[in-house]
């Protein structure tokens, strides 16, 4: 059996970043076999996140990027400057085909079409087994592994969407501010909003999405679009071009990243989501980025997390508390966030760069007796 230095399973957005990344440093000579069940030719997501400056990696693929955002929720319907943060938006088939272009170029990295099946951890490495033949890696790199969510212990919300790419004869978008966030629909008792990202004024993905804990029959999706385009954007005449829908795992569930000495989960299923907001491309590219650095320069591919630093987890948990025991209407959490602090503050936050004086003038902008009740109920069954 040929041992690799790296195996990575699964080639999607973390897999196929950790390649891209590991291929860029001083370990571009080891061997490295990256495994997947799909070829990805198709493009089956978009990315968006927002990010300070223009000098991502992936910058000459992004097919948008924003410097103003619109909102529109009770008390609030604005739009905003992102001030020096910008709104990037990335097809993810133009992100497998650059990758792999770039990866291809470099003759000790491999591609199989296969389906993990296991991934063990031995003494002698990490044993991958496949529906094609067995495989081992010093280190074997994971994101094809489901997170189990545990119902009964954590906060576990579901962050749905569905999407349409829609093209219409007309200009009826304004290609120079996506809507981030429009609450202007019936909220169903939890947090549904609408999600317009223009391409230009005449091509749009527009999403519903919701956070709760129930996924929805195909048909409800696209009867909320439909209802969205009539009496909302009063576009009658479109077509749709390409549907989108996904479901990312808003969780506060302890990920075990590090499962083994040669085993290492990645992406969404090494917990790289922002529980309380779904957000996982940017945060996945940092870790990998140093994970990619601590093996060159330590040989361990271990990311520690500052002490200090888990507090962000607390706080998602506590924003999850609100969200899942409908303690206040999530728009207006939302409202209140970017009403009262300049967006830019509130991406600094999300991204979890602020200091404790900073969030503290954050939180007093929110229901503040309402969050408090969250945070004990929280600390109350964490211990
Ligand atoms: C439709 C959609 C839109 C999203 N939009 C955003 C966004 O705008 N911003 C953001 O930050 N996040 C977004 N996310 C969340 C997150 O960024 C993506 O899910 C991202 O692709 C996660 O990366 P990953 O590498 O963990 O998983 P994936 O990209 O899904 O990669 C996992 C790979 O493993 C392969 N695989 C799985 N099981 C096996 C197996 N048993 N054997 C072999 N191969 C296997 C899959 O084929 C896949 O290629 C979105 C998610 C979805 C689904």
């Amino acid at each position: 059996m040929k041992k690799y230095d790296f195996i990575i399973a699964g080639g999607g957005m973390a897999g196929l970043s950790l390649a891209y990344y590991l291929n860029n440093s001083p370990l571009r000579d080891k061997s490295i076999l990256i495994l997947d069940r799909e070829i990805k030719n198709q493009n089956d997501r978009t990315w968006c996140f927002w990010e300070r400056g223009r000098s991502n990696p992936f910058e000459q693929i992004m097919c948008r990027c924003w410097e103003t955002v619109a909102f529109n929720g009770p008390g609030l319907s604005k739009n905003l400057d992102m001030g020096g943060y910008y709104y990037k938006m990335m097809r993810g088939l133009d992100f497998y085909d650059f990758v792999r272009s770039n990866l291809q170029q470099n003759p000790n990295i491999t591609f199989k079409q296969a389906t993990v099946e296991r991934i063990k951890d031995t003494p002698e490495g990490g044993f991958v087994i496949t529906s094609d033949e067995p495989y081992l890696g010093n280190y074997v790199f994971d994101s094809t592994t489901a997170l189990k969510l545990n119902l009964a212990q954590n906060h576990n919300l579901l962050q749905h969407f569905k999407g349409w790419v829609v093209e219409t004869p007309q200009a009826r978008f304004d290609p120079d501010v996506p809507m981030m966030m429009d609450f202007g629909i019936d909220q169903g008792g939890d947090c549904r909003f609408m999600y317009v990202l223009p391409f230009n004024s005449k091509k749009a993905l527009v999403e519903y999405t919701l956070f709760n804990e129930a996924l929805l029959e195909q048909g409800v999706y696209d009867a909320a679009l439909k209802k969205y385009f009539e009496n909302d954007l009063k576009i009658i005449d479109y077509q749709v071009s390409e549907t989108e829908y996904g479901v990312i795992p808003m969780s506060d569930e302890a990920v075990e990243r590090f499962v083994g000495k040669h085993v290492v989960k990645i992406g969404m299923s090494g917990g790289a989501t922002k529980a309380s907001t779904g957000y996982t491309f940017l945060r996945s590219q940092r870790d990998l980025q140093t994970m990619v650095k601590n093996l060159a320069e330590k040989g361990s591919p271990v990311v520690e997390t500052p002490w200090l630093a888990r507090r962000f987890k607390l706080y998602d948990s506590i924003l999850l508390n609100v969200l899942e025991n409908k303690r206040f209407p999530a728009a207006g959490v939302f409202a209140q966030l970017y009403k009262h602090n300049p967006p830019a503050q509130v991406f600094k936050f999300l991204d979890e760069d602020t200091t404790i004086a900073e969030e503290i003038r954050i939180f007093l902008t929110l229901p503040i007796g309402v969050f408090l009740k969250a945070a004990f109920a929280v600390l109350w069954r964490k211990l």
